[in-house]
Formats: structure tokens, C-alpha cells, sequence
């Protein structure tokens, strides 16, 4: 397939391969502390004539457009907080066929080679190629894995070469399920728990919306395939126009942000609220990074203490990864209290933003249902005499799940049951409104997990699927 791609193709794509990349991959990833980042975030937003000098300047605007922002809408009666959207799903324009020969090869990574790549994808390649005349500049968050950067460092290879690398490099990264918030939906309605027409839609972030944390310069990173490419880990992605990855991957995810953010909302009004996506936790203001292109949590918990009047947050965290988006964003805030358990062995391996975590639960790779719930009631209790939330934001993704590749945690699905439940308890016993993100965990079984768990608690009366309001 190598020689499909033309000479003159080959020779428009100009790599500035002579940037130092390992300085930028040092920058990139040097945090700053709040503070600054949310100066200079504002500094870089606001206009040329109207200069940012001030945090309170900073805080002033980002009210400003949380009041402007239309995310926040009335949701009537008949609705259930449950958020989800059809456009959540995300299709890679036959992605879907890579990642089902990424799962039939996982084994064998000699057997995955560029001729695995479906033809759409191919073609869209080499269309993007054709009319490549500008140069790609390297100016890049960098992906934590070296043999990423490896292939990352050889961009000016020829581009048969990188199509191969990526090809296989892919296979070696994202076995998923990018339809898994639509089938988590569809099992609950199947199984009777859910009528289709009481789930609420949201809006799209704007980028009023997403300016509120994520800084201009970084939203503006986004308007590169390249880095989008890094961010979500799918190396083919690169090679994409940009129009078709913001139609095809950005606006998913700034439809699943508008859902976290309306979730606060929902869940004051009512108790709860479930956005059957979202948790994009490795997303701060300045970067993104382990398929996370935007800081919905910190967006959704500025605009509760703006629209809310919520002062103080309590964050658990329960993904298999270290939260390292939310823990940068709040690392000076005492209004947030961030509880995370998590595999240290894995990605991100932020130290910096583990200082920013008020109660760390450690769960080495390996560990096993029983040992895992038994930390996380004690982790529970401990937060419980320690902070007094006034909204909790539960990220409970489900790469926890024994078998997952990225995880590498041994929870059954009924410890994801119970996990789920043990939350859930100690939110709404407490009365204190109750958002609950989907978050990480993209394995095939992962949807049924999720609708099982979900309507556990439904049985056990933690949550009203019939739509009326009220606290337990
Ligand atoms: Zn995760």
C-alpha cells in the first residue's frame, strides 16, 4: 500500500523535525501551579487591548462566561438525570475495522501491518497527503510512551515507513469500544430500566465554554491532527483533515462535556445525575493527553460554583489512572477535595499532580476484588471525617475491570457493582448531590458492566429511574 502514497506527496509534507522535541516534551509537561496557568490562560484569552493583570481579573472573566454560557438548561420533570447523546459515539470513518483486527491480532503484532488499515482510512490518508502544503510543526504535548516518542521522533521518515509504524503502533495501543456509551443506553432501555425518551440530551461545549478552563493556546493546539492524534493515542488520526477530526472526534467529546457540566445541575435539582460519558480526567487547562481532549471535570465544577452557589467539591476518583487533569487544575484550591485510588504502574505517572491529592489510594497492578473494596470503604471513611462536600463528582471508570490491557487491575464486574453502590451510599445517604462520569474502560464487556451497575443502584433505590424527583 506503501507505493499508493505519490513522491509528490512524500515531498509536501515538510516535518520540522529539527525542533528540539525532547525540550518541548520537557515544557510541555513542566506544570505550572494554578494560579499561574489560570493568569496566563487569561492573559492569552482575553484581547491585546483589554491586558489581564489580576487573578481576580481572571476569575471576573471566567464569570462572564460562565453567565453567557447556555449549557446550563431547564430539564423538565419527565426526564430522568441520565445524560447521554447519540453524538457521544465516536466513529473514526472505519476505525471501528482496525480496532476489531487490533483485538483478533492482539497476540501477534507481526501480523499487523499497514495493509490492516481500512481503505477508508487509506483513502483519507493519502486525500490528506495530496493536499498537505503546509509544514507540520512539531509543537506537541508528548505522548508517555517510548515507543510512541520513538516513532514520534522519526517524522521525517518517509511516509511509507511512518504509515507502517503507526499502523503498528497502533495495534499495540487501542483495543476499544468507541461505541460504548450508546450500548450502555441501549442495554438499560432493552432491559426495561429506561425509556429512550427520558434520557436528556446536552448541548456542545463552545468554546466560550471550554475557555472557562482550557486555555486559548491549547484549544488552539487542537486545530492539528497531529496533536489530537497524540492526545487520543490513535497515531492514524494524524494524518486526517482537521475538519473531519472535529467532526468525527472533538465534537463527541464537547457534546459529553456540555453533558458533565449540565450534570451538576441536574444532580442539585435532583440528587443524582449520571452522564453516560465524560470523566476526561487526564485533560487540565493547558493540555490533554490519554484520550482526553478537554477538562470537563474542572469546567463542571467551576460552573457549580458559579451557578451553583457550591463551595466545596469533593472529586473520587476511581478510574484505574491517576486523575493527573483534575489534581493540576485544583492544586492550590482548598474548595476542592480530591480523593483518587489508583494503579501507580500505569499511565500518567504525574508525580507533580499526586501532591495535589488529598487522599491517595494506591491499587497495584494485580489487585483483586476483595482488597480493592476493603480500601476503598476505609478511603471512604477517611474522607467522610476530613471534608464536607457539597457536590461530589464520582469518575468511575471501568478499566478497573479484570482483563483490561490498559488497567491491569483484577475487579469482577460485581466489584464494579459494588464499588458503584458504595459511592453511591455515601453520597446520597449524606444528601449531597451525586454527579457519576463513565469515564476510562473501553473493553467490549465494559458497556454491560456499566448498565448492570447502573441498575443495581436503581434497585436498590439510590436512584429514581421513573423520573420524579427527590432525596432518599
Ligand atoms: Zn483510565
Amino acid at each position: 500500500m506503501a507505493s499508493t502514497v505519490s513522491s509528490a506527496a512524500r515531498s509536501s509534507i515538510v516535518i520540522a523535525s529539527t525542533l528540539t522535541r525532547r525540550s518541548q516534551f520537557l515544557h510541555h509537561h513542566g506544570y505550572t501551579r494554578s494560579s499561574v496557568s489560570l493568569l496566563s490562560h487569561a492573559m492569552s484569552s482575553a484581547s491585546s487591548s483589554s491586558p489581564v493583570s489580576s487573578l481576580s481579573d481572571v476569575e471576573s472573566l471566567r464569570r462572564s462566561r460562565i453567565l453567557s454560557s447556555k449549557l446550563y438548561f431547564d430539564v423538565p420533570p419527565s426526564k430522568v438525570p441520565l445524560i447521554y447523546s447519540s453524538s457521544y459515539d465516536i466513529a473514526f470513518l472505519g476505525m471501528e475495522n482496525l480496532r476489531k483486527q487490533i483485538q483478533r491480532n492482539e497476540t501477534d503484532a507481526s501480523q499487523y501491518c499497514q495493509d490492516s488499515v481500512p481503505q477508508t482510512i487509506q483513502n483519507s490518508i493519502e486525500a490528506t497527503c495530496d493536499t498537505h502544503t503546509e509544514p507540520i510543526h512539531l509543537n506537541l504535548p508528548i505522548s508517555e510512551s517510548s515507543q510512541f516518542e520513538s516513532s514520534m521522533s522519526d517524522l521525517d521518515k518517509p511516509i511509507a515507513h511512518r504509515k507502517a509504524e503507526i499502523a503498528w503502533s497502533c495495534h499495540k495501543r487501542h483495543p476499544f469500544d468507541s461505541s460504548k456509551w450508546g450500548r450502555v443506553c441501549r442495554f438499560l432501555i432493552l432491559d426495561g430500566v429506561l425509556e429512550k425518551n427520558r434520557i436528556v440530551e446536552p448541548l456542545e461545549a463552545t468554546e466560550n465554554d471550554l475557555l472557562v478552563v482550557n486555555s486559548e493556546s491549547y484549544l488552539n493546539s487542537l486545530k492539528s491532527s497531529l496533536n489530537v492524534s497524540i492526545i487520543v493515542e490513535i497515531p492514524p488520526v494524524a494524518l486526517l483533515p482537521n475538519c473531519l477530526v472535529q467532526k468525527k472526534i472533538l465534537y463527541p467529546f464537547r457534546k459529553q462535556v456540555g453533558g458533565t457540566i449540565l450534570a451538576a445541575k441536574l444532580a442539585k435539582e435532583r440528587g443524582w445525575a449520571i452522564n453516560v460519558g465524560g470523566g476526561f480526567h487526564h485533560c487540565c487547562a493547558q493540555k490533554g493527553g490519554g484520550f482526553c481532549a478537554y477538562a470537563d471535570i474542572s469546567l463542571c465544577i467551576h460552573y457549580s460554583f458559579t451557578l451553583l452557589n457550591i463551595s466545596r467539591v469533593m472529586i473520587i476518583d476511581l478510574d484505574a489512572h491517576q486523575g493527573n487533569g483534575h489534581e493540576q487544575d485544583f492544586s492550590n484550591d482548598r474548595r476542592v477535595y480530591i480523593l483518587d485510588m489508583y494503579n501507580p504502574g500505569i499511565y500518567p505517572f504525574d508525580h507533580e499532580a499526586r501532591r495535589s491529592i488529598d487522599q491517595k489510594v494506591e491499587v497495584v497492578s494485580g489487585t483483586t476484588t476483595d482488597d480493592y473494596l476493603a480500601k476503598l470503604d476505609e478511603a471512604l471513611q477517611v474522607a467522610e471525617h476530613t471534608f464536607d462536600p457539597e457536590l461530589v463528582v464520582y469518575n468511575a471508570g471501568t478499566d478497573v475491570l479484570d482483563g483490561d490491557p490498559l488497567g491491569r487491575l483484577k475487579i469482577s464486574p460485581e466489584g464494579v457493582t459494588s464499588r458503584d453502590e458504595k459511592v453511591f451510599r455515601f453520597a446520597r445517604e449524606r444528601n449531597i448531590p451525586l454527579v457519576m462520569l463513565t469515564s476510562g474502560g473501553y473493553m467490549k464487556s465494559s458497556a454491560r458492566v456499566i448498565a448492570d451497575s447502573i441498575m443495581n443502584l436503581s434497585k436498590k433505590r439510590l436512584i429514581d429511574m421513573e423520573g420524579s424527583s427527590g432525596k432518599i
